[in-house]
């Protein structure tokens, strides 16, 4: 017998029933109910319902790559941390402000969230004022509770900065400390730009490194329980197997 009209209506109620159970549920929470009744399911997927992954590391180690792949492979959400800062350098400068005055960049951390999509955010002038605003504690402390936010999304995510294991986080699920050689790092920063010099991206990076990992409040450093990936002597692609494979050592029931 043909039927004309909307099918869901013709339903018996039990269809029904099941049907408004899945609506509203996020198709990752499926994929780690289906995991948990198939024999082939890789091992990370039947483990959790929620899952935080911090990734930290200087200035070009790859943990940027690193965090976006991981969040890609876990069906996480991913926050690149290091864009806040860059936003509150930048709309420092904009309004005048001087970078290393607290007062000015506390106020510039009410920036409007269209200028995360910037361009401009992602070059070098806005990475070193970026290290300046984030000296200061109370710029930190403003900025902190938006990341413990996103870190607190239903499924769980993946964020990337310098504080994340050791402040924003301290409890992640599993952690990475993500480093490399300044001098590979300069070199891979060379790549993205050759009109700049090589010795002249190497002092940005030292100086870089050295006022993250000397500032007095949540300096750059690996948490005691962070998994440690040098990036030198890898691709990109052996990085990022490597980083999957650390993490799901962290997380294997
Ligand atoms: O990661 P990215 O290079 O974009 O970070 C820019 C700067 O922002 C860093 O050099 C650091 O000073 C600051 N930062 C921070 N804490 C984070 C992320 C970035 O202090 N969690």
């Amino acid at each position: 017998e043909l039927q004309f009209g909307n099918p869901l209506r013709m339903r018996p109620p039990v269809t029904r029933t099941v049907f408004s159970f899945l609506h509203g549920v996020s198709w990752r929470s499926w994929t780690n109910v289906a995991a948990r009744f198939s024999s082939h399911s890789p091992p990370y997927a039947y483990r959790v319902a929620r899952m935080i992954i911090a990734v930290d590391g200087p200035a070009a180690s790859g943990k940027g790559t690193i965090a976006r792949s991981l969040a890609a492979h876990f069906g996480l959400p991913h926050l690149d941390t290091g864009l806040l800062y860059r936003a509150v350098g930048v709309a420092t400068e904009r309004a005048g402000g001087d970078p290393d005055v607290e007062a000015d960049a506390l106020k510039a951390c009410r920036f409007n969230d269209a200028l995360l999509a910037e361009p401009a955010l992602k070059s070098e002038k806005a990475a070193g004022l970026a290290s300046r605003v984030s000296v200061h504690p109370k710029v930190r402390a403003a900025l902190l509770k938006r990341q413990r936010d996103f870190a607190a999304k239903p499924g769980g995510a993946v964020l990337d900065g310098r504080d994340i294991g050791t402040v924003i986080v301290p409890d992640a699920d599993a952690k990475l400390f993500v480093t490399a050689s300044p001098e590979v790092r300069a070199q891979r920063r060379q790549f993205e730009d050759y009109s700049r010099d090589y010795p002249a991206i190497l002092a940005d990076i030292l100086s870089r490194d050295e006022r993250d990992s000397g500032r007095a409040d949540a300096p750059m450093r690996r948490a005691e329980d962070a998994d440690l990936l040098d990036t030198s002597d890898l691709t990109i692609g052996a990085a990022v197997q490597r980083a999957i494979a650390l993490v799901e050592a962290r997380i294997r029931p």
